[in-house]
């Protein structure tokens, strides 16, 4: 995906406050062309323990098994809660593909730094969409749900489920969601 550098070396949130220099590509499964999922998080967070590791990766291929050791191992505060992909889903995260809707970590609770962000990071999406076409949108998080559901234009012929932000996320309270995602 030509994609993935140009998200790397992306430079227009430089400058606003709380911002770090640490844009995340987007993760697409080497399977991911079975199911056609696509997850959508809400940013880069503080749990995020990879990110001078992924600003290091001189390669797709590189940050591609990074990041899926990240997924099966890494130090994440929803780690557990992805059990719902191998549990739920039974799928492998070969098969799927994720991202967030801000690519950049940002420490700022401000909403003027993460709406300037927003507008510089959704345009990724926006063409990740279009070249993934999934079948299946999964977002996490008000601020991704409200995205997918404005761009409806994003939305025809997919199916789309939405979960609670992780930080609320609990599978037991979305399980009923999981089981009812047709693959
Ligand atoms: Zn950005």
């Amino acid at each position: 995906m030509g994609l993935f550098n140009e998200i790397k070396s992306c430079e227009l949130c430089k400058g606003i406050k709380g911002y770090k220099n640490y844009p995340v590509p987007t993760y697409v499964g080497k399977r991911y062309n079975e199911k056609r999922i696509f997850i959508i998080g809400q940013n880069p967070g503080k749990n995020y323990n990879i990110l001078n590791d992924i600003k290091n990766t001189k390669s797709e291929e590189e940050f591609y098994s990074l990041f899926k050791k990240f997924l099966n191992n890494g130090n994440w505060k929803i780690l557990n809660n992805w059990n719902w992909v191998k549990k739920g889903l039974k799928l492998d995260f070969d098969q799927i593909a994720f991202t967030d809707l801000y690519k950049c970590p940002c420490e700022e609770k401000n909403e003027k730094s993460r709406n300037k962000m927003k507008d510089n990071c959704a345009r990724f999406l926006l063409r990740e969409i279009e070249i993934l076409d999934p079948k299946i949108l999964i977002t996490i998080g008000s601020q991704a749900r409200e995205f997918i559901i404005k761009n409806k234009n994003l939305s025809s012929n997919k199916k789309i489920y939405h979960f609670r932000h992780t930080s609320r996320f609990n599978p037991l309270n979305e399980w009923h969601t999981i089981h009812n995602i047709q693959l």
